[in-house]
């Protein structure tokens, strides 16, 4: 369950780009976020793992009150948390399998409990084939699916995604929209930032939409609603 009451976000030049944010999203969710260029899409979403503090108002994620949270407690809240983002952020210098068992490996000690969990993502993303190569050996729509293991390693209650398809072709961009499907249907809420029109309006999903840093709609299985 996340949580906010009047979030506000001022950056430090001034700029005001989430202004009075309320939203409550509960478990098991599959929620787009839509809205133009600069809308405060992406703040919402950083604020929401910690990324970006609120300069006023609540955030609660999973019972967390992200107002209060030292900096040093981040790490805790983000084990129940994945973030995929546009860019995929793999670590260039580690293979597929490293990449995220990397996640794994500061909370988890037992190496076969490791392997297990790594080879079940990877079996889940379709990548078992792959497991050692690196990430420029593999295509954008690949890195995506290894981003994504990655991101549910933890067995996390919610995913977090910016733009996940903003970099892939419209089939690619398909096939990582079902496997998001697919993590949703195991129960694990997902908040995605999108300009996929095509998707939006064919999943017909809760979406909301932000203007100006402000939500200007929220339906449920809502479409995408503008033409850009
Ligand atoms: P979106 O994701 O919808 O494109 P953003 O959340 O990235 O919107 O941006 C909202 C507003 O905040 C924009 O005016 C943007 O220029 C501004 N902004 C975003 N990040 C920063 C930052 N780190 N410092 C200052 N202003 C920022
Ligand atoms: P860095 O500071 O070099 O980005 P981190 O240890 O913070 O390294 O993160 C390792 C990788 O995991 C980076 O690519 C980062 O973008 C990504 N990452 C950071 N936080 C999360 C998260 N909550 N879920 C998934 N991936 C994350």
């Amino acid at each position: 369950m996340i949580e906010m009451k009047n979030v506000v976000k001022k950056y430090p030049n001034s700029v005001v780009a989430v202004k009075g944010l309320n939203i409550q999203i509960k478990q098991g969710e599959f929620v787009y976020i839509v809205g133009p260029s600069g809308a405060g899409k992406s703040t919402f979403i950083k604020m929401m793992y910690r990324e970006e503090k609120a300069t006023s108002g609540e955030i609660k994620v999973n019972g967390t009150d992200l107002t209060t949270l030292k900096d040093r407690e981040i790490p805790f809240l983000r084990r129940n948390m994945g973030v995929v983002f546009q860019d995929f952020k793999l670590l260039p210098r580690k293979n597929v399998y490293e990449n995220i068992a990397f996640a794994l490996e500061v909370i988890e000690k037992d190496p076969e409990e490791i392997k297990k969990r790594v080879m079940d993502v990877l079996k889940l993303v379709g990548l078992t084939k792959k497991v050692k190569m690196f990430p420029d050996e593999l295509s954008g729509g690949e890195q995506q699916r290894v981003a994504i293991a990655r991101s549910i390693v933890n067995s996390p209650k919610v995913v977090i995604a910016d733009e996940p398809t903003g970099n892939l072709d419209p089939e690619t961009s398909w096939e990582i929209m079902r496997l998001f499907d697919e993590i949703n249907a195991r129960g694990t809420t997902i908040i995605m930032a999108t300009h996929n029109k095509d998707i939006v309006n064919t999943m017909r999903k809760r979406v909301i939409a932000i203007e100006n840093g402000q939500i200007v709609r929220d339906e449920r299985g809502g479409d995408y609603g503008y033409e850009f």
